[in-house]
């Protein structure tokens, strides 16, 4: 039988295919050869009707699609049906258009019997090449979605039915996609916050955020961040709500713990402050004693010593001595550590402070034979706190002393640089690496241990001369070429007391 010539207009109902807007394309069952093709398969593919009718259907069919519509077009002819052939159940299926390019097709087919009793198969053709796009543009999005360490919800507005559900939301609150899709979000997760409030706002608002409590699905409670978005898409006809929640359950536990660690800080602050003060006042006392009877009996005021006995007396004094020393640090840092020390400020002639220190400082040199030279050349009064500045100064000589080697010179300039009084203390000693000069004025710090326990001290004498120094409104600092020696600097602002 010839029946691949026929024209649409012989095709029964052919005209009435040749209006409808949906591309409509009649095979030949048996051979495959086109009877009709409308202008919406015009439109869709480029070919013209002239150029496809009496043509195979291969054409349109990308080569690799070939063997299976062969096989589809073989079981047809046996049996007038086939895998494909069951128009209630549109297939999509790759297309090539005349260009050459590839589109996605769907397509409903049915088997129909001709005027002429010839078996055709009558295709409506559907173009969906952009919706698969978009759909596959939304299935990477929704992984994308999964890969979030958040909950993700979508939900429809008015019913609350949850239409999206990602892998954070699964895991913050322990419902699978498949058993929450479709559900009332509102029913699943029982919010425990102002949800009426939430309803209203969003449909006059077009967004929520807040604080929410929310149901997990063992009964917990799960505290998030939640917010919400409003969205109207072409796609769906009911408004939808974006949900994005973040678990602050543990952000809020970490804050509460860092609080409470804090606390616990202040605490333990509080308290070494205090047992510094204390145990340095406890020491005071019986160390007077030692030292007042010690003094008493050196001085021979209750009878003679003899020589041995002398000497002795002077060691337990010396080391007495040093005890109170560290005492009165400990002391001070106590009180600068709890704020608790007041400045008394005068103007002061500077000359005889610098002597006087560098007057009990004398033996401490005389005895590692080091050389104290002092250049003093201050014409006015400065305005200070003459005992705070003595002790800075002592500590500043006695550590050049204790760090500079026998032999050595420790020099002493005081001198006025524009409204500022400048004091230096340079030692030809030790010397200090560049990397130590920030740390020597940090409370309890001592460079190299060797050297510093044998030349004794706290590590508190600079930290203590900082906050003095500091306290005036100055500042002190070190300058040093390890091996040759240090200079320890402060400088003082000559506002009041200028003479
Ligand atoms: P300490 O009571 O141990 O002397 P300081 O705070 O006065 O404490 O000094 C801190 C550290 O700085 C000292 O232990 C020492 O390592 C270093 N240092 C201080 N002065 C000098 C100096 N003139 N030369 C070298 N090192 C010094």
């Amino acid at each position: 039988m010839a029946h691949g010539s026929s024209s649409p207009l012989d095709f029964g109902i052919g005209a009435l295919f040749w209006q409808i807007p949906e591309a409509v394309i009649v095979a030949d069952g048996a051979t495959g050869q086109i009877v009709l093709w409308n202008p919406a398969a015009e439109a869709m593919f480029g070919y013209t009707s002239e150029e496809m009718v009496g043509r195979d259907v291969e054409v349109i069919i990308p080569p690799q699609h070939r063997a299976a519509h062969h096989h589809g077009m073989h079981r047809f002819h046996e049996t007038g049906h086939g895998p494909l052939i069951d128009a209630r159940k549109p297939v999509e299926l790759p297309a090539l258009r005349r260009d050459g390019t590839q589109l996605t097709v769907e397509l409903s087919l049915s088997p129909t019997t001709g005027p002429d009793g010839v078996a055709y198969a009558m295709a409506v053709v559907r173009d969906v090449t952009a919706r698969k796009a978009s759909e596959r543009a939304l299935q990477q999005q929704a992984q994308l979605l999964d890969l979030a360490h958040d909950a993700i919800i979508v939900r429809e507005l008015h019913s609350r039915k949850v239409t999206y559900w990602n892998r954070g939301a699964e895991r913050l609150f322990g419902f699978t996609r498949a058993e929450v899709l479709g559900r009332d979000l509102v029913d699943l997760l029982r919010p425990l916050a102002p949800v009426d409030a939430i309803q209203p706002t969003l449909e006059q608002d077009g967004a929520w955020s807040g604080e929410l409590a929310l149901r997990h699905r063992d009964g917990d409670t799960r505290h998030v961040q939640a917010r919400m978005t409003v969205q109207t898409g072409a796609e769906s006809p009911e408004p939808v709500v974006l949900e994005l929640l973040i678990d602050v359950g543990d952000r809020k536990h970490a804050a509460q713990e860092l609080q409470r660690a804090y606390r616990e800080l202040m605490e333990l602050d509080r308290y070494k402050d205090e047992f510094l003060s204390v145990i340095s006042h406890e020491l005071r006392t019986p160390l007077n004693f030692i030292m007042g009877f010690s003094s008493l009996l050196q001085d021979e005021v209750v009878g003679p010593l003899n020589p041995q006995q002398l000497d002795y007396m002077g060691k337990i004094l010396n080391g007495a001595d040093r005890m109170l020393m560290l005492v009165n640090d400990l002391l001070d840092f106590a009180k600068l550590q709890a704020g608790k020390f007041d400045m008394d400020c005068h103007p002061t002639p500077y000359a005889p402070l610098v002597m006087d220190v560098v007057a009990t400082m004398e033996p401490l040199a005389e005895d590692k034979d080091i050389r104290l030279r002092t250049e003093v050349d201050v014409p006015m009064l400065p305005y200070l706190d003459g005992p705070r500045v003595i002790q800075v100064l002592t500590n500043l000589l006695s550590n050049a002393i204790k760090f500079t080697p026998a032999h050595g010179e420790v020099h002493i300039t005081a001198r006025v640089e524009g409204q500022e009084l400048v004091t230096e203390v340079t030692d030809t000693g030790l010397g200090i690496e560049e990397q130590d000069l920030p740390k020597v004025f940090e409370k309890f710090k001592q460079l190299d241990m060797t050297a510093t326990r044998q030349a004794g001290g706290t590590g508190l004498g600079l930290s203590i001369s900082k906050a003095l120094v500091e306290a005036h409104g100055g500042q002190i600092g070190v300058t040093s070429v390890p091996g040759q020696g240090s200079t320890f600097w402060y400088r003082l602002p000559l506002v009041q007391g200028d003479s």
